[in-house]
């Protein structure tokens, strides 16, 4: 349940609340909106006296939160969640659409730093790359590992850029977090508990990627456990779901887009590369993903997409890359949203 405080209510009589609410063995996370305060009580609440919460003072009501997810429901915080990215505080969710680009798979300096100047040279805001790799085959590329998250680490440094990395499992977190900006947890681990958990706890913003048979319900419910360790900093990746169609790696659930967003407060990135597993087909559903709302796009990018260890017929060479920005541009206009170098870009 959530209870909303008056417009005017003190912090002395916010703590009062959430005193009580600790007296019902609830746990409490105050959300401060711009013009009330709201404090969602989580926990079993069969032994709460809800008359003694409803007439502390300055309580305006409780409401009961319906969705089986709470903190991550738009119920429960109903100001957008935009997650300042790095000391430049890129608000992702915001108006701009924030574009990480990179390839699947760091594989050499070499490789990755061209990408990153590449991806800064485009506008982008963060590089991605894969260190550890969760392949479906034990015998495919694995990463570079530790390597080359420091490989990233010297991208960051020359280029600015802020880093996404997948993390694999809870012992690694910590290791990875301190290479990364935004820890990837990848659609094969969506409802892997104890490593949501972990990544929770790590404070680091996460990109949370769909599982491939996971409805949107697991997907906000796995977004809840990071929420639940109080960190709010989580952004949904769409990245496609398992169909009976194979002309594509997966379907791009575009309806998932306005569907998340009507449920949820967190942005939400569209990956239309896994999605499709096509490049051919990145650029058509970018431009799909953000009319349906998308507050992000997650591209891989490779300098010679015929030789990457991963994912090639998936990766844009960084000219068909900056020509996928410049046909999304115009749609993200329409929706008013612009993507980077917008007016250079639309202008052309
Ligand atoms: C990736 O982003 O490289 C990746 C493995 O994606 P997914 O988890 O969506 O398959
Ligand atoms: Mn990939």
């Amino acid at each position: 349940m959530i209870v909303v405080m008056k417009p005017d209510a003190t912090q002395e009589q916010i703590n009062h609340v959430v005193a009580l609410v600790h007296e019902y063995g609830l746990k409490d996370h105050v959300i401060c909106g711009t013009d009330r305060t709201v404090i969602a009580c989580l926990g079993d609440k069969r032994a709460v006296d809800k008359g003694a919460i409803e007439n502390a003072p300055m309580v305006e009501k409780i409401v009961p939160i319906l969705a089986p997810y709470k903190m991550a429901s738009l119920e429960v915080k109903k100001d957008k969640t935009q997650i300042l990215i790095g000391p430049e505080r890129f608000p992702l969710g915001g108006t701009k659409i924030g574009v990480i680009a990179g390839p699947c798979a760091v594989e050499n300096r070499q490789q990755i730093l061209q990408t990153a100047r590449q991806a800064k040279a485009a506008g982008c805001i963060g590089l991605r790359g894969g260190a550890f790799k969760p392949r479906s085959s034990p015998y495919s590329f694995q990463g570079l590992e530790l390597e080359g998250l420091k490989m990233l680490d010297t991208a960051r440094q020359e280029t600015g850029l802020k880093i996404v990395t997948e993390v694999l499992n809870p012992q690694e977190v910590e290791m990875v977090a301190a290479y990364t900006d935004i820890l990837q947890v990848g659609a094969r681990n969506m409802q892997n508990f104890s490593l949501l958990r972990e990544v929770g706890r790590s404070g680091k913003p996460v990109m949370l990627k769909r599982g491939l048979a996971a409805t949107l319900e697991e997907w906000l419910m796995a977004a809840e456990y990071i929420l639940a360790e109080n960190n709010f900093q989580v952004m949904l990746c769409e990245r496609g779901i398992r169909t009976f169609e194979t002309s594509t790696r997966s379907t791009l659930d575009i309806s998932s887009i306005p569907q998340a967003k009507e449920l949820s407060h967190l942005p939400v990135i569209a990956d239309p590369c896994h999605s499709s597993g096509s490049w051919r087909l990145a650029a058509p559903l970018s431009r799909a993903a953000i009319a349906a709302g998308a507050d992000g796009l997650l591209i891989e990018v490779h300098h010679k997409p015929a030789e990457a260890l991963c994912d090639g017929p998936q990766s844009l060479t960084p000219e068909n890359f900056d020509r996928l920005l410049e046909t999304v541009a115009p749609v993200a206009a329409a929706v008013n949203r612009s993507v980077p170098g917008a007016d250079a870009r639309i202008k052309e």
